[in-house]
C-alpha cells in the first residue's frame, strides 16, 4: 500500500506555515480521535496518519528532509514515530496547558488527565538478514530523541534564576472553575492554564531548551538481537524512548524486525529449507556433495539409488529455539539432473548401459506397472 502525501493528508499546501499545519491537525485529530469513534478501525486509521503527517510537517529538519525525498527519505535516519496517542495528548497539553481542553473536547470534565505518564515511544524498523536471526547479532542504530535537558536538568529555569509562585493558582497548580451547562453549574477542577500545573512561573527560561526542560539529541543505540528471532518480532528497550515535560520517565525504544529474504534458504518455524542438484551418475551410485548451511557448508551424504525430490534432514542446523535451547533442522531438496546436451561418446555409453538395465533398477517405475496392472485387471 503506497502512503499518502502527508500535505495531503493534513488538507494544506506545500507553503503551509507551522501555524497552518497545526490548525489542520487539531482539526482532523479531534475529528478522527478513536475516544470519539470507537471501533471505527477507518477513523483510527485516518487517526494515525494523520499524527504520522503532523509528527513529520511540525518538525522542520524532517519537512525537509520530506520535502527533498518524499518518504524514502525519512527511512533509515533514524526517525522514529511516535504513538499517535502521545502525539495528540502532547499537542494539547502543550497548546492549551496541560489536558484541561482536553477534557472539554470529548466532554470528560475533571480536569483532563493529570497522572504523569512515561515519555512517548519511539518506533523503529530494522531490517536483518537471515544469518543474524539465526546467530543474534549487535547493532547500532541512530535515533533522534527529546532527553532531559543537562543544563536545567528539565526544570525549564535559566541555572541560578527565580521562580515566581504562580498568580492564578497561588502554587497549587490546579484550579477550581464554575462550569455552566445545561445542566447547571458545576464546580471543575483542572491543570492551571498559567503555570501547566507547576504551581510556578519560570521568568527567566533555560537557554538551551528555550524553556521546554527537554532537548533533542542524536544518539547510537546498540540493540541486541537474541538468536532465534523471526519476521515480525518485536523489541522493546525499557526507557530507550523520549522524555516529556513532566512525563513519569521516559518511553521505551521499540523495534519491528523484519528479516530480509535469503537467496537460498527459506524458513518454516525453526526450521531452514535448501534445494540441491545432484549429478545422476552420483544420485545412482551415491556420493557426497557440498551444501549451504547458516554458518557456511558441510558435507551430505547421498546414498546410491536417491530419488529426485527426496528430503534430506541435516539435524540442529536450523535456527535455535528463540525460547529454551536446541535448534531446528536444515532440510536439503535433492533434485537429480537428467544429463543433457550429450556427445557422441556419451550417448554411446548410455546405450551400452541401457541395454543392461532392467526392472530391478528402476524401482518407481516397478512400483508404478504394478499399480497400472491391478488398475486394469478391475
Ligand atoms: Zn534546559
Ligand atoms: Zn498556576
Amino acid at each position: 500500500m503506497s502512503k499518502r502525501d502527508y500535505y495531503q493528508v493534513l488538507g494544506i499546501g506545500r507553503t503551509a506555515d507551522a501555524a497552518e499545519i497545526k490548525k489542520a491537525y487539531r482539526r482532523l485529530a479531534v475529528q478522527y480521535h478513536p475516544d470519539k469513534n470507537p471501533d471505527d478501525p477507518a477513523a483510527e486509521g485516518r487517526f494515525k496518519e494523520v499524527a504520522e503527517a503532523f509528527e513529520v510537517l511540525s518538525d522542520p529538519r524532517k519537512r525537509e528532509v520530506y520535502d527533498t525525498y518524499g518518504h524514502e527519505g525519512l527511512k533509515g535516519r533514524g526517525f522514529g514515530f511516535h504513538d499517535p496517542a502521545d502525539i495528540f495528548q502532547q499537542f494539547m497539553g502543550a497548546a492549551f496547558g496541560g489536558g484541561g481542553i482536553f477534557g472539554d473536547i470529548f466532554g470528560f470534565g475533571g480536569g483532563g488527565r493529570s497522572r504523569p505518564a512515561a515519555g512517548p515511544s519511539i518506533e523503529y524498523e530494522m531490517e536483518i538478514s537471515l544469518e543474524e536471526a539465526a546467530a543474534g547479532a549487535e547493532k547500532k542504530i541512530k535515533i533522534f530523541r527529546r532527553e532531559t535537558c543537562p543544563r536545567c536538568q528539565g526544570e525549564g529555569a535559566e541555572p541560578g534564576s527565580e521562580r515566581e509562585v504562580c498568580s492564578r493558582c497561588r502554587g497549587a497548580g490546579r484550579i477550581r472553575q464554575a462550569r455552566r451547562t445545561l445542566l447547571g453549574t458545576f464546580a471543575t477542577e483542572s491543570v492551571c492554564p498559567d503555570c501547566r500545573g507547576e504551581g510556578r512561573i519560570i521568568k527567566e527560561p533555560c537557554r538551551d531548551c528555550r524553556g521546554q526542560g527537554t532537548v533533542e539529541r542524536e544518539r547510537e543505540v546498540t540493540v541486541r538481537i537474541p538468536a532465534g528471532v523471526g519476521d515480525g518480532s518485536i523489541l522493546r528497550q525499557r526507557g530507550g524512548g523520549e522524555t516529556a515535560p513532566r512525563a513519569a520517565g521516559p518511553g521505551d525504544l521499540i523495534i519491528y524486525l523484519r528479516v530480509l529474504e535469503h537467496p537460498i534458504f527459506t524458513r518454516s518455524g525453526d526450521d531452514i529449507f535448501c534445494p540441491a542438484t545432484v549429478g545422476f551418475p552420483l544420485a545412482a551410485l551415491g556420493g557426497e556433495i557440498k551444501v549451504p548451511t547458516l554458518e557456511g557448508e558441510t558435507t551430505l551424504k547421498i546414498p546410491p539409488g536417491t530419488q529426485s525430490g527426496e528430503v534430506f534432514k541435516l539435524r540442529g542446523l536450523g535456527i535455535p529455539h528463540l525460547h529454551g535451547s536446541g535448534r531446528g533442522d536444515e532440510q536439503v531438496t535433492v533434485t537429480v539432473e537428467v544429463p543433457s546436451r550429450l556427445n557422441k561418446k556419451q550417448k554411446e555409453l548410455l546405450r551400452q548401459f541401457e541395454e543392461t538395465y532392467s526392472d530391478k533398477n528402476r524401482p518407481l517405475h516397478k512400483s508404478f506397472l504394478e499399480k497400472f496392472q491391478e488398475f486394469l485387471g478391475k
